[in-house]
């Protein structure tokens, strides 16, 4: 599991709060392998004056944390074996004005929207060609339906899950809260 620590808790936080959530982005794949194994975009090069010839996966990332709409996705570019990431890249599909009012944040805004190399991420030497490549893949609106589909998914996944171990009968077991930053908040330690 990869953490983040850029994106808004998008309309969790007060207006006076400037907090970064810490957020466990996790890989589609890992909840929907068989909708990964056909859905998940590739890229093949062959000859490129830069790029090492071969095959890219664009890997996505969502956010794990429940109760938090962050709508964005993490692609991590990587490679057929040997496995290695390329290039991390956030794209966060709403408006500025959607990650500023949930983070609180103008610069936190900016930096979530849109399609950029992912600060906290992995990157290579050709992550800034990689990035060029993945605005181009972005411009294709189905690949964009087809990805807030999987955050949607993906949402649904962890929802669920979280709903399935809080209906286990465990006598005395009491689900964990969260509390607005998605943080446990009842666990005792
Ligand atoms: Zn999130």
């Amino acid at each position: 599991m990869l953490y983040y620590l850029l994106a808004p808790n998008a309309g969790r936080q007060s207006s006076t709060q400037r907090e970064f959530a810490i957020m466990p982005m996790t890989s589609f794949w890992t909840y929907f392998p068989d909708v990964a194994a056909m859905e998940t975009r590739t890229v093949t090069f062959r000859g490129h004056r830069t790029i090492p010839d071969g095959e890219y996966g664009l890997l996505e990332l969502y956010c794990e944390e429940l109760d938090c709409d962050c709508r964005r996705v993490i692609i991590d570019k990587l490679s057929a074996p040997p496995t290695r990431i390329w290039a991390t890249i956030n794209y966060g599909w709403e408006t500025v004005e959607f990650y500023t009012s949930g983070s609180g944040d103008a610069e936190i805004g900016k930096q979530a929207q849109g399609i950029v190399l992912e600060p906290f991420g992995p990157q290579s030497p050709y992550a800034n060609e990689l990035l060029e490549i993945v605005k181009a893949i972005l411009e294709d609106e189905h690949y964009v339906d087809r990805l807030r589909r999987h955050y949607t998914m993906f949402k649904d996944a962890v929802a669920a899950g979280h709903e399935a171990r809080r209906n286990k009968p465990r006598g005395k077991h009491e689900a964990p809260r969260r509390n607005r930053h998605g943080t446990r908040s009842a666990r005792k330690s």
